[in-house]
């Protein structure tokens, strides 16, 4: 319980900035106890509250009541009188008492006879005055006096020396603190993991949060369910895998999947920035990671989610001037990540829009074993996601957000919460308390009008390229003997690069092809830019990527396979050079003459052009269902198989 408690108090670095009236304190650094602002606040006035009834009780109750201030004079006067009998000489005053030591104490046992006992009480101050002759006539009256030695308030002295200049100094270093940032307390315990641990549905965000992206949604339902049940999959002999990988663009969500998974999950939750990581002192880093590791084994089952992972994760020895702190980092997060097993029941989790610049040990098996896509939403995701957005937005009913959706292509989870609240901010702006739909299309022009400066759209015209060129595939895949069936055809920008995509999906496993499926390979791949040329007759840079697939073919037809008419059955490409498993790497010696290296290069060419013509003749013919199957594709965006096929046989 202790243990749990303390730990929730050690806080992340880039949270503390996020949630910037949370600071909370280390257990390693005690003095921060006391900053808690909430418990600091309230201690500080109790504090002081305390102190000023202790000063008020303090001059109600000891100082008597009956003391009057008065003249020397009179002061002088009294003790002639014989109304004072002792006098006490303070630095700054004197003060005259009506009895003497000795009466005061026959008072106190009651043996007290003298006169006046109705007067016994009243004591005369005035102020010290420097009166050679006042000892005299002390004397002569035969009074009694003595020096009061200097007031000695102890208490007091205590909190002026001590306590007030602790609490100065004490919200001076939390404002210094404050100013600096992370640095002062960094440098307090720099060794120390910042992993934040959030407790579960600590998050406030659930699955129900996230929308369009269900197939990263699904691979994390079931993370959340090994660590739950654990027991089902190894009872069956599964083994869980150890670590998930998040990979997409900027935005789509997977930060706020890693939080769901937080909020749904009953387990511990870690949560870490690769940029925590990484510290201008070598060797902080790994100590870092060892530590998140050991606080993670010690609190399984958990899951431990490092966001940004690429901030430590790049691949060491890319960059020109190589960074040993974060190497030695990364390196001990790999050696972490050997060293347990999924029985220990820690998962770990890890974001990242730049998989091309991981180092890829991590994605051995053992460490991020699963990858998955966290991909921009598609029509209907990005319909759900606005849903969630608009949910707490009051809306008039002319909204339709999947007219919203429709209008929005390519755009990320991020950028639909933010079109919801520019719509917000607008109606608002207009004087009105309801969102309208001219005020959603308003702030998708403005948002777009961003993401293209940030080059991050396509524009309509380069859409309309996408999907003629989508449907080229797809198409001449359908009508090809032999060919995979189409699964699901795209123009939602996938990953970093791909406008679109057309998936194809063997109906077995092939070890074996044959010249003709090799052929009908090419003609898929060319299907796009013959397309694109039939309809626009121009052809784009979109088809880079099957071109080069295409003539890689070919060249493997001619060379590997001994498929050409002049050098059948012989090989041509010879693999003698450095190889690696077998695998020949830099491309070995060629062991051909420079006239046969030409007839390889005129061979490629003219299957190439055979096989475009082929392909342009085919859809020419087909032109009309092309066009269809582009329209369909420019309204829903995503064809699956099933509706693909339907459309073939339609008339
Ligand atoms: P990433 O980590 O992938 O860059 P985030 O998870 O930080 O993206 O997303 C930023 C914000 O955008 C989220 O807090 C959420 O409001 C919104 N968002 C992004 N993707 C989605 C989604 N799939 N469903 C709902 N909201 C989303
Ligand atoms: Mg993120
Ligand atoms: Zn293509």
């Amino acid at each position: 319980m202790e243990e749990e408690k303390k730990d929730d108090n050690i806080v992340n670095a880039k949270n503390k900035k996020k949630e910037k009236e949370k600071p909370g304190l280390n257990k390693h650094e005690p003095i921060f106890g006391i900053l808690d602002p909430k418990k600091f606040n309230f201690s500080i006035w109790y504090f002081l509250a305390t102190l000023v009834i202790l000063m008020v009780f303090n001059s109600l109750f000891f100082q008597p009541k009956s003391i009057v201030t008065i003249d020397f004079s009179e002061f002088k006067e009294k003790i002639k009188s014989g109304d004072i009998r002792r006098v006490e000489m303070g630095e700054r005053h004197f003060l005259g008492l009506p009895l003497t030591k000795e009466e005061t104490k026959q008072v106190n046992s009651g043996e007290y006879t003298g006169q006046k006992p109705g007067d016994l009480s009243q004591r005369y101050r005035t102020v010290r005055v420097d009166d050679a002759g006042f000892v005299k006539l002390l004397d002569e009256q035969g009074i009694e006096y003595y020096a009061k030695p200097p007031e000695n308030k102890t208490w007091i002295n205590l909190i002026f020396s001590w306590v007030i200049p602790i609490i100065f100094f004490v919200i001076v270093w939390r404002f210094i603190n404050k100013r600096m940032g992370m640095a002062g307390q960094r440098v307090m315990s720099f060794g120390e993991n910042r992993a934040k641990l959030v407790a579960e549905g600590d998050t406030g965000v659930t699955f129900k949060d996230v929308a369009g992206v269900d197939e990263a949604k699904a691979e994390l339902v079931e993370v959340v369910d090994f660590l739950q049940n654990p027991q089902k999959y190894h009872a069956i002999g599964g083994k869980i895998p150890k670590g998930v990988l998040l990979i997409g663009p900027p935005g789509t969500g997977k930060t706020l999947l890693a939080k769901a998974v937080a909020g749904e999950a009953k387990v511990t939750f870690f949560r870490i920035s690769g940029a925590d990581f990484v510290e201008m002192f070598v060797g902080v880093g790994a100590a870092r990671v060892r530590d998140l590791f050991k606080q993670a084994r010690e609190k399984a089952p958990c899951i431990v989610f490092i966001d940004e992972l690429d901030a430590i994760g790049k691949g060491r020895g890319v960059s020109i001037s190589s960074n040993d702190e974060r190497e030695q980092t990364l390196n001990q997060l790999l050696v972490e990540m050997d060293g347990f097993d999924s029985r220990d029941g820690v998962i770990i989790l890890a974001a990242t829009n730049r998989p091309e610049i991981l180092d890829p040990a991590l994605m051995r098996p053992g460490r991020f074993d699963r990858q998955v896509l966290v991909d921009r939403p598609d029509l209907h995701g990005r319909e759900a996601i606005l849903k969630i957005h608009a949910k707490d937005v009051k809306m008039d009913k002319s909204v339709d957000l999947k007219k919203v959706a429709r209008g929005t292509p390519g755009f990320s989870g991020a950028d639909l919460a933010n079109i919801v609240n520019e719509a917000a901010l607008l109606a608002v702006r207009a004087g009105r308390t309801l969102v309208e739909q001219n005020d959603f299309d308003n702030a998708i022009e403005r948002v777009i009008a961003g993401l293209e400066k940030k080059n991050r759209l396509i524009n309509e015209k380069e859409r309309k390229i996408v999907a003629y060129h989508e449907a080229g595939h797809a198409l001449v895949a359908a009508f090809t003997e032999g060919a995979d069936p189409v699964h699901k055809i795209s123009i939602v920008p996938r990953g970093l690069s791909a406008l679109g995509y057309t998936i194809q999906l063997p109906t077995e496993e092939r070890f074996l092809m044959t010249e003709d499926e090799l052929l009908g390979k090419i003609d898929v791949l060319l299907g796009g830019r013959a397309c694109e040329q039939l309809f626009f007759g121009k052809i784009s840079t979109g088809a880079a990527n099957d071109i080069s697939q295409a003539t890689e073919i070919a060249r493997k037809m001619i060379t590997d396979y001994g498929m050409s008419s002049k050098f059948e059955n012989i090989v041509l490409n010879s693999h003698k050079g450095p190889t690696f498993l077998s695998t020949p790497i830099g491309g070995g010696q060629r062991e051909y003459s420079e006239s046969t290296q030409q007839y390889i290069d005129e061979e490629i060419t003219r299957m190439v052009k055979k096989r475009y013509d082929k392909v342009s003749e085919f859809l020419e013919s087909k032109k009309p269902l092309a066009k269809k199957i582009a329209e369909k594709l420019l309204e829903e965006e995503i064809i699956e198989g099933k509706d693909f096929k339907a459309m073939l046989s339609e008339k």
